[in-house]
């Protein structure tokens, strides 16, 4: 069995006045994430939608000292972008569609992740969102170690930093033997 996991893809990190956003490169990918996210529900495979859920007066989270805050539960910023927001809404009692709110960069960090994708025999996952180099690649390190297949869809991840998403691609590739689809 396979999932598609679906990284942050939030006004915050794609829309022009995002907090902490990837601007152009994540607005580019929109079309490619929506008709792999399509997919993967058309043909029975499971999407997972891991998103980030911060609070600002948390003055004990590293990311706090790091970045403006972002994500913050309860704003329109951590609702998803585009036509993404879309598919959610209209798939989102399907039971092999869920979310799960994180609060680190790894999907797997803090939440029960890998214990729902066992219990769903789940062991090749197909990466998508942003950003490449920071919470698609910290997932795709936590999956490399718990030993399930990757692959990471090329058109489908985007960063701010064009080579943090160079080098992470390679990454993927070279490092994590992902199958890295263009
Ligand atoms: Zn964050």
């Amino acid at each position: 069995m396979r999932a598609l996991l679906s990284i942050d893809y939030t006004n915050d990190f794609v829309a022009t006045e995002g907090q902490l956003t990837t601007g152009l490169p994540g607005q580019a990918i929109e079309e490619a994430l929506v008709s792999l996210t399509q997919s993967f529900i058309e043909s029975g495979d499971y999407v997972v939608f891991a998103i980030d859920a911060h609070d600002a007066t948390d003055t004990y989270h590293p990311e706090n000292k790091l970045f403006p805050p972002h994500n913050l539960i309860g704003t329109k910023g951590r609702e998803l972008y585009g036509k993404l927001f879309d598919v959610y809404q209209e798939n989102k009692t399907n039971p092999r569609v869920y979310w799960i709110d994180k609060r680190h960069y790894s999907a797997f960090s803090g939440t029960d992740l890998a214990i729902r994708l066992r219990e769903r025999g789940i062991t090749e996952l197909h990466l998508a969102g942003v950003c490449t180099d920071i919470c698609v690649l910290h997932t795709a390190i936590d999956a490399y170690n718990l030993g399930f297949k990757l692959v990471i869809h090329e058109k489908s991840v985007a960063s701010f930093d064009p080579i943090g998403h160079k080098w992470a691609l390679r990454h993927f590739k070279e490092t994590l033997g992902a199958e890295v689809n263009p």
